[in-house]
């Protein structure tokens, strides 16, 4: 049998079936998959084969196979510094969502986030939120950022979880897919979840005030589908995800904007900071590349932003 999945708590894995019927299912034997370590052999997200236990219930199963992974997401292990934990695997879209001034969303932290993503191959989506609360000021900033992003190919929303605006265009964009959202703590991703679906109520929150107060609890991610043909990743209590390694001259290809340039510059391995005939450079005197998008690269290149290696963004 095949399926799905949903949640898993480490030894056991809930998987669902095409015909809609879930297992709980362990790990065959000492089956290992080709070229990535892990600490979990099988993620939430992930397409299995598996066999019903004969020795249990009729409701138990045993994988043996893990489809091939679209893609996966992963964050390093706390104790086995060589081992990756993969959060999550399949995913179809990652949402930023973002507030200007409260809480302040940097543009460092949303380009860490975008490249991020464009490492993963997963398509971001940015989703300013509170707009009910925007003064002029606040609002010429904010579109400032959308015609940034929106230059550059990433899909942006605006909307007010509170006040129901957006909402409608947001789920359109979720329809079909598997979708997770990150951002501040504060942004607003409790109260956007919630008038996705009222009925869900995602534990994000208490798993992390359980964190705060020092508790040492390892949470998994779990997915849910909503009643609008969209599925959602939660991750509680899981404050961030990283890539592991990145060379120096492959940062640039993780900015759209700058790989559109990269067979102009005279060097083909250009990091775009001192070399001379930089197509980068260029398009940045000339305002066709953005001074904040330009910032960030070089924070993360110079590693002054040493955070990109390993938890690219949280709380
Ligand atoms: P989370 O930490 O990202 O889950 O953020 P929450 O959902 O807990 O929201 C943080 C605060 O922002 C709460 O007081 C929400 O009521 C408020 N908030 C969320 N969305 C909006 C919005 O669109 N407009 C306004 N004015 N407040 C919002
Ligand atoms: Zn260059």
């Amino acid at each position: 049998m095949t399926g799905l999945v949903y949640k898993s708590t480490g030894s056991w894995y809930t998987v669902k079936t095409e015909a809609g019927d879930f297992y709980e299912c362990r790990i065959k034997g000492k089956f290992r998959i080709k070229g990535i370590k892990s600490t979990n052999p099988v993620a939430v997200g992930d397409l299995v084969d598996f066999e019903l236990d004969e020795t249990s219930d009729d409701t138990t199963g045993l994988i043996h196979n893990i489809h091939e992974r679209k893609n996966y997401i992963i964050r390093k292990s706390v104790n086995l510094s060589k081992q990756v934990h993969i959060i999550a695997s399949n995913i179809d879209k990652l949402f930023l969502l973002v507030t200007i001034n409260n809480p302040v969303t940097t543009t460092s932290f949303i380009d860490r986030f975008l490249v991020t993503a464009e490492a993963y191959g997963i398509e971001a989506v940015i989703v300013f939120n509170k707009i009910d609360t925007f003064t002029e000021e606040i609002l010429d900033e904010q579109l400032y950022l959308q015609y940034i992003y929106s230059t550059i190919g990433y899909k942006c929303l605006r909307v007010s979880a509170t006040e129901n605006k957006g909402i409608d265009e947001l789920k359109e964009m979720m329809k079909g897919n598997v979708n997770m959202f990150s951002g501040h703590s504060g942004v607003g991703k409790s109260t956007l979840i919630n008038k996705l679906q009222p009925s869900l109520n995602l534990k994000t929150k208490e798993i992390s005030e359980q964190h705060s107060q020092g508790q040492h609890t390892t949470t998994f991610a779990e997915m849910f589908e909503l009643d609008f043909d969209a599925k959602i990743i939660d991750t509680p209590g899981i404050r961030g995800f990283g890539i592991v390694d990145m060379e120096k001259d492959e940062l640039g290809d993780y900015f759209p904007e700058f790989f559109a340039l990269k067979d102009q510059c005279k060097f083909n391995n250009c990091l775009h900071k001192d070399e001379p005939h930089c197509a980068v450079k260029d398009a940045l005197e000339n305002d066709e590349i953005s001074w904040s998008r330009y910032k960030s690269y070089l924070q993360m290149l110079d590693g002054e932003d040493e955070n990109y290696r390993t938890d690219i963004y949280g709380d």
